[in-house]
């Protein structure tokens, strides 16, 4: 497979130099130059595999011939080893009358991103190796993605991981997830500031050219084209797991990013039987908005219990509106300018009209998020964090009496979230064995101010010194 940009300028590559290009040179991201095709007969023989080899089977159309199916089924069968519930790592829980529950949260960070993460470390070690190539991979956190990648990275030969946190602005769970993680190739830096000063910082790496250049600086963010095939898997999973190919199944899935419901958009595209996706959205709604109007227009972030969905510009939304713009990549990059000029765009109402024969919306705010988590406990036992809620609270709106099963992706545990889940229900979710002793694990990690000039300087002492001990 080969792929092209969104915006259409960037040069065409092949699967593993997307995988290291991250973002595409004309601004755009990377989407496949055509979706491969899974035949009924294809899904029925993908129908009882174990997860990781139907990954790396559901993989193998977007990463041949750069990698091999072989290739990926090594890196698949390690990646999953380490989840709760191997080997079905994605287990569907009954939630009553057709209604089932992904559960997305049994890898090592409790969060849906391990299962796309957990494939791009290796598939970065894999494809650096071959070349002879290190990398620096630098990223900025507000909580979840950054243990993600730490985990996915960590002890991997070609690669030093530094992620940035902002000082004392994240969760005790979600630092220590980082920071306990005793691994010579993880860098921790606590910055004296907020979100906005560590992604500030970060960018301030990538855009001087001699720096990003002697380092070598990767990016794991979501917009990586790996991570969404990685995702494509467990649409594949739970849509077999509940009958597929012969019977259609619907998906909720709570939405910031528009990176995971954009996997289950290209599993239906790729021939997956799947009728509706339903986003769901907290306050910070600009896609449900869009939805419902055909204009994206942004607005200040609200915090709300659902922090990883706390994004008014959802950066994956782009390969949205090259499909529905028949793949016009001028036309793209028009209105992504105009984005970024003037926070908001309009598209035409037939493309508009099309995207709703896939997509409906929904959102939420904190009350009624607290209430779905309330119910869903005395009706199951279940216990969601405050992402899953929202996906649950989306499917029951949408969900019609006798038509298509109803799968809710449950996107994070309960114990990642402890405060919002306590309040809703009055349990207190634990944490799974093997991170009970989370609070007891020493910390590593190195606070700074927010000054590139410092940080860059401190990655750099810290890179010549990794060197020259190895
Ligand atoms: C990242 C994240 C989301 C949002 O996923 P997108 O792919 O960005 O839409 C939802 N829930 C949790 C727990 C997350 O960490």
């Amino acid at each position: 497979m080969r792929y092209v940009s969104t915006r259409g300028e960037a040069p065409v590559l092949a699967f593993d130099e997307v995988v290291l290009a991250g973002l595409a040179r004309d601004g755009g991201l990377y989407v496949p130059e055509s979706w491969p095709r899974l035949s009924a007969a294809d899904l029925r023989a993908m129908a009882g595999l174990d997860y990781a080899t139907l990954a790396a089977r559901v993989m193998a159309p977007f990463a041949e011939p750069a990698i091999h199916e072989a290739d990926l089924a090594a890196i698949t069968a390690e990646a999953y080893r380490g989840f709760d519930h191997h080997p079905d790592v994605a287990p569907l829980k009954p939630l009553g009358d057709d209604a089932w529950l992904l559960e997305l949260f049994h890898g090592p960070t409790l969060a849906f991103k391990d299962y796309a993460l957990q494939i791009l470390g290796r598939l970065f070690d894999f494809v650096l190796a071959r070349r002879g190539e290190r990398v620096t991979v630098v990223g900025a956190t507000s909580g979840d993605t950054g243990s993600s990648a730490i985990e996915a990275c960590r002890d991997r030969a070609s690669i030093e991981i530094f992620i940035l946190h902002p000082n004392g602005r994240v969760s005790d769970v979600q630092r220590r997830q980082m920071t306990t993680v005793a691994s010579a190739n993880v860098h921790n830096i606590a910055i004296e500031g907020t979100f906005d000063d560590c992604q500030d910082l970060v960018k301030g790496m990538f855009n001087d050219a001699g720096f990003r250049d002697r380092l070598n600086l990767a990016a794991v963010n979501s917009i990586n084209w790996a991570r969404i095939a990685a995702q494509v898997v467990y649409f594949v999973h739970a849509a077999l797991a509940v009958g597929g190919p012969d019977r259609r199944v619907d998906f909720s899935v709570p939405t910031g990013n528009f990176g995971n419901v954009f996997a289950g958009y290209v599993a239906r595209e790729i021939g997956v039987p799947i009728g509706r996706l339903i986003v769901g959205s907290n306050r910070n709604d600009i896609l449900t908005r869009f939805f419902a109007s055909g204009g994206m227009q942004t607005e200040a972030v609200l915090p709300t219990l659902s922090p990883s969905m706390d994004i008014q510009n959802s950066s994956n939304f782009e390969r949205l509106l090259f499909e529905l713009y028949d793949r016009d990549g001028a036309t793209v990059g028009h209105l992504m300018q105009r984005f970024r000029e003037d926070g908001r765009f309009g598209i035409e109402p037939e493309r508009w009209r099309r995207a709703l024969r896939v997509f409906e919306a929904e959102r939420f705010d904190d009350e009624q998020t607290k209430a779905i988590i309330r119910a869903v406990y005395e009706e199951t036992g279940n216990l969601l964090d405050p992402h899953s809620a929202i996906g649950v609270a989306a499917a029951r709106a949408r969900h019609r009496k006798g038509g298509a099963p109803m799968i809710s992706v449950a996107t994070a545990h309960p114990a990642k979230f402890p405060e919002a889940v306590e309040a809703a229900t009055g349990v207190h979710p634990e944490l799974p064995a093997r991170l009970a002793d989370l609070f007891e694990r020493e910390e590593r990690y190195e606070v700074l101010p927010a000054d590139l000039g410092i940080v860059k300087d401190v990655v750099s002492s810290t890179l010549d010194r990794q060197r020259a001990g190895a």
